[in-house]
């Protein structure tokens, strides 16, 4: 049976991406090697990686003055890493879920920070507005979306000082304002590869600001100066990426994955709103991410959930059971989820409405 894979994390990823990982497992680039069996070294990788750089900076539209950053160790290391290298005295933080408090933290390791608002009474279920970012703050970092709770801010936000975003689960869905950031960081296996590698972009000239000693492996400055090669890096997960980004770039690139995430959301989040079973559990719609919709049964039909599981597992959905946190169910639309699951499991919603709806 075909599977609609609707997990948070690891995830879906294009079957381009798959096929041909597998293809390399077995044969890299004519080598007669297995991928799993070459130098990070030889020139068959260092290819991989300078042309899945290359294609980031297209991708994202880039300017000069970023480097781009292949690191191990996932995107909570970076929790640690960002105040490490950026902040010399303090730093604003925007509290909307688990992993921004998991990256603030971090951060009061490392100097004053600001936490100039929190959706965590209302159980992260919206996100903040007219909140105040202090000018004298060296960076405002935010989580642009929020994979636990089903929240995301699209746009870049305008405060008076340098953005640092953790969008380990939407990027790739939208353009990004660069003169805004010094820094943008996401763990690959949402929207780009299988878990093990970290794309860390950095404001070069941001760097060296700090006045602590920081060690090696941790420093920006030694990934920038190595070429993401100071030691070994998660070459499989490099390999993978660089299918992901060739993938997005024949498909048009951002724009095309932003029209198409957005054409999917729109579809569940409509089933949704005009269900009598099912609601959304984010309080103002203007908040809703279009990568992760978290929903839940209303109350008169709550004990239901359960059921509705594996009503859509005899389906072929697989992933949708909601985070241990929040209940109820998430569905991940990530960029390599196909419009075809989406109505898959709409017409699941529907259907299992029309037989227990009382
Ligand atoms: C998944 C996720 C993380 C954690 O990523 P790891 O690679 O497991 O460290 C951090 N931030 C966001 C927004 C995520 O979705």
């Amino acid at each position: 049976m075909k599977k609609h894979n609707f997990y948070a994390g690891p995830s879906i990823l294009s079957e381009y991406t798959i096929q041909n990982t597998a293809d390399a497992i077995i044969n890299f680039a004519d080598t007669g090697l297995s991928v799993l069996e070459v130098s990070h070294r030889s020139k068959e990788f260092q290819a991989v990686i300078d042309e899945a750089t290359a294609l980031v900076k297209e991708i994202l539209s880039i300017p000069d003055g970023f480097s781009v950053l292949w690191l191990g160790s996932g995107a909570s290391m970076q929790f640690c890493m960002i105040p490490y290298n950026f902040l010399a005295r303090k730093a604003s933080y925007l509290d909307t879920g688990t992993w921004a408090s998991n990256a603030i933290k971090e951060a009061r390791l490392f100097g004053d920070v600001d936490v100039v608002a929190s959706s965590k009474d209302a159980g992260y279920t919206y996100i903040p507005r007219d909140y105040v970012v202090p000018a004298d703050s060296d960076y405002f970092h935010y989580t642009s979306n929020n994979t636990i709770y089903g929240t995301e801010i699209r746009r870049d936000p305008d405060v008076p000082c340098p953005l640092i975003a953790d969008m380990s689960s939407d990027i790739f869905s939208r353009h990004i304002d660069w003169s805004k950031y010094i820094a943008v960081y996401a763990g690959s296996q949402k929207n780009l590869a299988p878990a093990g590698v970290t794309l860390v972009i950095v404001r070069d000239d941001a760097l060296g600001k700090v006045n602590r000693a920081i060690p090696t492996m941790l420093d920006y400055r030694t990934h920038i100066k190595k070429g993401s090669m100071f030691n070994t890096p998660p070459v499989l997960p490099i390999f993978s990426a660089l299918q992901t980004l060739r993938y997005y770039k024949q498909l048009g690139g951002i724009d095309e994955l932003e029209r198409r995430d957005l054409e999917k959301a729109a579809m569940l989040y409509r089933a949704i709103d005009d269900s009598e079973m099912f609601e959304g559990t984010v309080t103002d719609p203007a908040d809703r991410s279009i990568m992760n919709v978290t929903f839940v049964m209303v109350q008169k039909y709550k004990e239901l959930e359960a059921k509705f599981v594996e009503f859509c597992s005899a389906r072929g959905i697989v992933g949708i059971k909601g985070h241990r946190s929040v209940g109820g169910f998430r569905a991940s639309l990530y960029n390599a989820l196909p419009l075809d699951s989406v109505r898959v499991l709409v017409e699941a919603m529907h259907d299992f409405e029309a037989t227990h709806l009382q």
